[in-house]
């Protein structure tokens, strides 16, 4: 058995897609189950807390870093595909850009909507992370799981994740996403699934800043609106500090003009949840997950 040893103060900046964030007090990268299981076990012996990141496409962590071990699962990947059922069971680090595209090759349809999205299958699973009207709750079956706080990997069953809009059970409870199964439909034209995936990816990359570091859409919109639209209409693309700018392409999405802090990016989001309420009367919820803010030394 390999034995798999965390590095210690590890620049997280390089872990997220917003380019920013401390150091990781422990941080490592399994390539498979066992390796996994021994950090878990690790973290539990050191009694350190231990969180888990994919590929950081949707999180805000902190100037100050992480405390603990962080276990990131970008390396845990792959893909088990039946082309002929339509089951596809993705390891929690396999790219959903790469599992949309192997599904729309393998003459699978669900998939198309997801191929803009920068994050694995187990933080897509977590998040719900839907576009293009569609979303993860519409495709998935199961995930397996692992307890952070030690036990096996069991199965949660799609209809106990709860999930509804950017939300699931999974956001809450301290477990670990080991893999996600979704059930495809099979026997459709890979030509023209490509191309819906293709002409999706092309939308994406015009209307929103694919070319700048970001988080995609930092906050959910509100039930009766857009919030891209509401920060777009009070005139704040655009608007800086420090080096996190609101996107001038999409009021959704704040940038990383190349020197940006997470306290930029922080005071920049309340500076817009401000304005909305103060305008609208209207409170924006974050869809961004924000890791080490409440860290104590
Ligand atoms: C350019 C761009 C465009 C985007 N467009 C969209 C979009 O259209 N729709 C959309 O929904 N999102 C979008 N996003 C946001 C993001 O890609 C999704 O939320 C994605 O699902 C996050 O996956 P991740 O692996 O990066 O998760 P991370 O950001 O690493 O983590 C997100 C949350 O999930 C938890 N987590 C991650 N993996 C696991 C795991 N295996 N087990 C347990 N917990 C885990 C983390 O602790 C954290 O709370 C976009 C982001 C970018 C940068």
């Amino acid at each position: 058995m390999n034995k798999i040893k965390p590095n210690s103060f590890v620049k997280l900046s390089n872990f997220t897609t917003w380019r920013v964030g401390g150091e990781a007090e422990w941080l490592a990268e399994p390539k498979n189950l066992d390796e996994i299981k021994q950090l878990i076990a690790w973290a539990q012996a050191e009694r350190l807390s231990c969180q888990i990141i994919g590929a950081g496409s949707n999180l805000l962590i902190s100037d100050s870093g992480l405390q603990g071990l962080t276990i990131c699962l970008r390396k845990f990947n792959g893909s088990f595909i039946d082309n002929e059922t339509g089951s596809i069971e993705a390891l929690s680090g396999e790219p959903i850009p790469s599992l949309s595209r192997k599904a729309a090759q393998e003459g699978l349809h669900g998939l198309e909507w997801s191929i803009g999205i920068p994050g694995t299958a187990g933080g897509a699973a977590v998040m719900n992370a839907g576009a293009q009207g569609g979303c993860v709750a519409d495709w998935i079956q199961a995930v397996k799981v692992l307890p952070l706080k030690g036990g096996e990997v069991f199965e949660i069953n799609k209809e106990d994740l709860e999930y509804s809009y950017r939300q699931s059970i999974l956001q809450r409870e301290d477990l670990l996403v080991i893999s996600a199964r979704f059930q495809l439909e099979p026997g459709q034209n890979p030509k023209e699934l490509n191309q819906k995936t293709n002409q999706n990816l092309n939308y994406r990359t015009t209307t929103q800043p694919y070319h700048l570091p970001s988080c995609g859409s930092v906050f959910r919109n509100p039930e009766k609106d857009k919030a891209g639209r509401m920060i777009e209409n009070l005139g704040l693309k655009g608007l800086r500090i420090g080096g996190a700018e609101i996107s001038t392409t999409h009021a959704n999405f704040i940038v990383n003009t190349g020197n940006a802090t997470a306290k930029d990016i922080k005071e920049l989001i309340a500076v817009i949840q401000k304005k909305v309420q103060d305008t609208h009367g209207v409170l924006l919820h974050q869809e961004v997950k924000e890791l080490g803010f409440d860290r104590k030394d």
